[in-house]
């Protein structure tokens, strides 16, 4: 998960689990016993407060990434770490050159 655009794969995640929340929590109205739906919606619970954990977790890593221009699309992307994928075209970039497959060359005529 951590090789493909990151920022995007968490806040993925985390509007996932903000509408697995409101699922769960809307299931507790299903079911009959009380203790179920205490049960269900302390879940739907958590998982809301789960999201909101991770998207400050993501905002902290934001303020973190590094900024880029992509090559192959010419925008502006957010990188984490040192290998990471552009936002917008799937682009692999890396700021480690021995890292890199495909080197621009530096010296065009
Ligand atoms: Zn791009």
């Amino acid at each position: 998960m951590f090789n493909k655009g990151k920022i995007n794969t968490v806040r993925t995640f985390a509007l996932g689990l903000v509408f697995g929340g409101i699922i769960v929590t809307y299931g507790s109205f299903l079911v009959e016993s009380t203790w179920a739906m205490s049960l269900f919606m302390l879940l739907g619970l958590l998982m809301v407060l789960a999201s909101t954990v991770v998207y400050f977790w993501i905002g902290f890593l934001s303020t973190q990434a590094t900024y880029v221009t992509c090559p192959t699309c010419q925008k502006s992307t957010k990188m984490l770490g040192k290998l990471d994928e552009c936002m917008y075209c799937k682009q692999k970039i890396t700021l480690d050159a021995q890292l890199a497959t495909d080197i621009e060359p530096t010296n065009k005529p």
